[in-house]
C-alpha cells in the first residue's frame, strides 16, 4: 500500500523534521512524498528519498498541498509549525488545516503525534485510504 503524505516545517523544525524522516526512513521509502520547496530540499539532502517539492511555503506552497487535500488525494500530513515565531502566510497554514479537517486526513504538528503516526503507518492502519481512493463519490476527479 503506497500513499500520498505531505511534509513541511517551518525553518526553526526543519531540523528536527530531516532528523525525524532519516529516522523513518525505510517506512517513508514504501509512500510518495510531497513537500514545500525548502523542507523537501533538505529531506532530499539528507536522505535517498524522491520528494516533490512544490513552492516554498511563503509563496503558496501550503496552499499546492492544501489543493491535493481539498481533491481528497493526500493521506497523511506532517506539518512541524513554529508555536513560536508569526508566520507571514499564517492564513494559508490555518486554511490548509482546516481542508485537513474538512476531508478527515491524519496531520501531526509536532513530532511526537508524528512518531505515532508514522508507526500507525507502518503498520498499515491507514489502509482504509486506499478504500477513499477507489471509492470517490460521484463529480470528483
Ligand atoms: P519551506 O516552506 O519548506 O519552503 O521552507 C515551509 C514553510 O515555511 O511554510
Amino acid at each position: 500500500m503506497s500513499l500520498q503524505i505531505a511534509l513541511i516545517a517551518h525553518d526553526r523544525k526543519k531540523e528536527e523534521m530531516v532528523n525525524f524522516v532519516i529516522a523513518y526512513e525505510s517506512v517513508f521509502a514504501n509512500h510518495q512524498l510531497y513537500a514545500t520547496g525548502t523542507t523537501g530540499q533538505k529531506i532530499m539532502d539528507s536522505t535517498q528519498l524522491k520528494v516533490h517539492r512544490y513552492m516554498s511555503g511563503p509563496l503558496g506552497g501550503d496552499q499546492q498541498i492544501g489543493a491535493l487535500v481539498a481533491q481528497n488525494i493526500l493521506d497523511l500530513l506532517i506539518f512541524l509549525r513554529d508555536p513560536l515565531m508569526a508566520q507571514p502566510h499564517e492564513p494559508d497554514i490555518i486554511a490548509l488545516l482546516r481542508l485537513c479537517d474538512v476531508q478527515g486526513i491524519p496531520v501531526a504538528t509536532n513530532v511526537a503525534t508524528a512518531e505515532l503516526l508514522v508507526r500507525a503507518l507502518d503498520r498499515g492502519d491507514f489502509a482504509w485510504r486506499e478504500l477513499v481512493h477507489k471509492y470517490k463519490p460521484e463529480g470528483e476527479q
